[in-house]
């Protein structure tokens, strides 16, 4: 595996950003915007040699994390086909950023200003592969807004349609694994 090289399958990605992101191509194309992915899911390994360029080895800085939903299957880098690889035109940007919204993907670009040709998965990603990401250990002020967010499950937990009961009270389980792990950490 060559850590320079961008892996750019759209197969590879996870479900459900997969499936959103094959309607955000039909949706950009039949709007006459030639988009196509330029990197798909990342190795590790390649995330890990993206962050050192800049920091450890010489080279522009390309990346600010070591933690990228790339690693998950739950980002997409884009480009266009045609005249300009990454248009000078906002506007286009712009129209392809909306079409992302519609279908749950976001854009860094317009949430933080970084990185215009990331795009990624908006929704919640399954605990499992939070862990694969890796996040750091919680701080109180996190642990907090955790506890919170249990208590308020719980007290959900009796209000509400039985769908709702089942949601509140699998959520308020999830929470009290996931802060449980941490604290074992
Ligand atoms: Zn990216």
């Amino acid at each position: 595996m060559d850590v320079k090289k961008q892996n750019r399958d759209i197969e590879s990605l996870s479900e459900p950003f997969k499936s959103k992101v094959k309607l955000f191509l039909e949706e950009c194309k039949s709007n006459g915007l030639d988009v196509f992915i330029t990197e798909a899911l990342r190795s590790k390994e390649r995330q890990e040699y993206l962050y050192s360029l800049g920091r450890t080895v010489p080279g522009r800085v390309v990346t600010w994390t070591l933690k990228s939903k790339h690693l998950v299957g739950h980002a997409i880098d884009i480009a266009f086909r045609g005249q300009e690889l990454y248009p000078s035109d906002e506007r286009i940007w712009n129209k392809v950023f909306d079409i992302g919204e519609k279908h749950g993907i976001v854009s860094l670009y317009r949430k933080y200003g970084v990185e215009k040709a990331h795009l990624e998965w908006g929704g919640t990603i399954p605990v499992k592969e939070v862990e694969l990401i890796n996040y750091p250990i919680m701080d109180d002020k996190q642990k907090q807004l955790v506890d919170n967010a249990i208590y308020s499950l719980k007290n959900m937990h009796n209000y509400g349609t039985p769908k709702m009961r089942q949601f509140a009270s699998d959520m308020a389980n999830t929470l009290r694994a996931l802060k449980e792990e941490k604290e074992d950490a």
